[in-house]
């Protein structure tokens, strides 16, 4: 099956990548053993300095890289040009703390000279999404390599062109060939890949499904994986909020990527002294909300990635409606060519909803109700995903107290969540596990050796 790279805000085709056989994998995966040792054996600051470059051609070419995200999968493109920057940044930012990150720890309690080192472990494979197709790569990519591992993207197939700007970003940037390919692979090529034993380890960035498929076939050949999956983030507006601020941010983290974001603002849990002033401005920033040519400035509203992410997301939201959830905006596709969808609102998102249940992967926000803040901690945690989740408070001790109460991997106080080069990211429960950037990150693909001299 052919890679078609389709332009989401008006159906076209931008270009189509036939996918590698067999052979051209095999000879991906020997280029990357080969050059593995020499990759291992290069100076860390030698490393730093070629990331340093990457972060160079990034910003160097950050218009070109940016239009290139919007034209495939739809991102309005001031966003993009966001998303180049913070590639720049993850850059940059290992290059600074990689020798710190991984310096040889002494264990002074044990006598002679103890020590705990971290090794590379070799080749590993990162299978990414396509809704940060830029950042979700280099956040992986970055630390990965820095710690002297090689590196194989599999892509999502919609976003084709993306998955090879990447590699020429690494080749431009004047790593030795092999240290990072993509590969145009299907998704039913990918266990394969893992089998191999020239791959060492994998990371996975989507949906549950795909992490099951990917953690399944790691586990039967004792390969260490990182899974990070969908999420249903809490947004718990508690009664003495600032309001405005947090209506603020509430429209940034549910509507920004048009909604498509694992750490995306998706259940609004307000409280009863909130809820009426919070539903008001909400509804009138919602609405104010234009959908639009993402290449425009005055765009606030970029399209869907796909038709049929698009038209599964509409499922979820109708059988919410027959299930008992009242539509308050929007809740509907717009006409025109492309993955459209209308800015909306679901209202009164109880349990036994699938809205309730699962994860809106687009621009839809749900709301539900709690009497206090124990209850919205109970709402908050009834969900099976554990990703991120933010709480909306004048008072910090009580944001702080409902927050260390979360079951999630990231919880923040008064700003919405988001993911920072300086922070760990990734999730519990069914968000998967594993974590990405700060200095876990780095640590996600090492061999933690113990040394001891005597
Ligand atoms: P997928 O999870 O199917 O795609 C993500 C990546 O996994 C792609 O590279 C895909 O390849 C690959 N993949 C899919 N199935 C397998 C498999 N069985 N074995 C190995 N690799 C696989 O996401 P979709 O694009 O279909 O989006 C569906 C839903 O997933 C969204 O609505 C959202 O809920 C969730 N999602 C979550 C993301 C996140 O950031 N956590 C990101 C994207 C999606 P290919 O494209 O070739 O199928």
């Amino acid at each position: 099956m052919p890679m078609s790279s389709v332009n989401p805000a008006n159906g076209s085709v931008l270009n189509v990548f036939e996918t590698w056989d067999r052979p051209r994998i095999d000879k991906a995966l020997s280029q990357a053993e080969r050059v593995a040792p020499a990759w291992r054996g290069l100076a860390l600051a030698q490393k730093a300095d070629l990331m340093r470059q990457a972060a160079h051609v990034l910003r160097h070419r950050r218009d070109h890289f940016a239009s290139m995200i919007t034209q495939e999968m739809g991102k309005l493109l001031r966003e993009s040009r966001g998303e180049i920057d913070r590639c720049a940044t993850v850059c940059d930012y290992y290059a600074d703390h990689a020798a710190e990150f991984l310096a040889d720890e002494v264990v002074p309690e044990v006598e002679g000279d103890a020590r705990v080192v971290f090794q590379p472990l070799g080749t590993i494979l990162a299978v990414m999404p396509w809704n940060f197709p830029f950042w979700q790569v280099f956040r992986f990519a970055a630390p990965t390599l820095l710690a002297g591992n090689t590196a194989l993207l599999k892509h999502a197939s919609n976003v084709p062109r993306c998955a090879l700007a990447v590699e020429e970003i690494f080749r431009d940037a004047g790593f030795p060939a092999g240290v990072f390919q993509t590969l145009m692979i299907p998704s039913d090529a990918v266990s394969d890949v893992i089998r191999d034993p020239r791959v060492h380890g994998v990371t996975l960035t989507g949906s549950e499904p795909a992490g099951r498929a990917v953690a399944a076939v790691a586990g039967e050949t004792l390969k260490p994986s990182v899974l990070e999956l969908g999420g249903s983030d809490p947004f718990i507006v508690l009664d003495d909020a600032d309001l405005d601020r947090a209506v603020e941010q509430a429209v940034v983290s549910r509507y920004q990527n048009a909604g498509q974001s694992c750490i995306a603002a998706k259940r609004f849990i307000l409280l009863p002294g909130a809820a009426e002033g919070f539903m008001e401005r909400f509804k009138a920033a919602v609405k104010a909300l234009k959908p639009g040519d993402p290449t425009r400035e005055d765009t606030s509203l970029a399209p869907m990635a796909r038709m049929d992410l698009r038209d599964e997301l509409h499922q979820q939201v109708q059988d919410s409606i027959a299930e008992g959830a009242v539509p308050v905006l929007g809740c509907e596709p717009l006409q025109g060519k492309g993955a459209w969808y209308a800015p909306s609102i679901l209202d009164r998102v109880v349990p036994g909803t699938r809205a309730y249940q699962e994860e809106l992967f687009g621009p839809v926000a749900s709301i539900l109700r709690a009497k206090d803040d124990a209850d919205a901690v109970r709402i908050a945690n009834d969900t099976r995903f554990g990703l991120g989740g933010s709480v909306w408070t004048r008072d910090p001790e009580r944001g702080a107290a409902v927050a260390r109460q979360l079951a999630c991997g990231s919880t923040f106080v008064n700003s919405m969540v988001k993911s920072d080069p300086r922070l760990p990211f990734g999730g519990v429960k069914d968000s998967g596990y594993g974590r990405e950037l700060a200095r876990a990150g780095i640590l996600a693909f090492v061999n933690t050796k113990t040394l001891t001299l005597r």
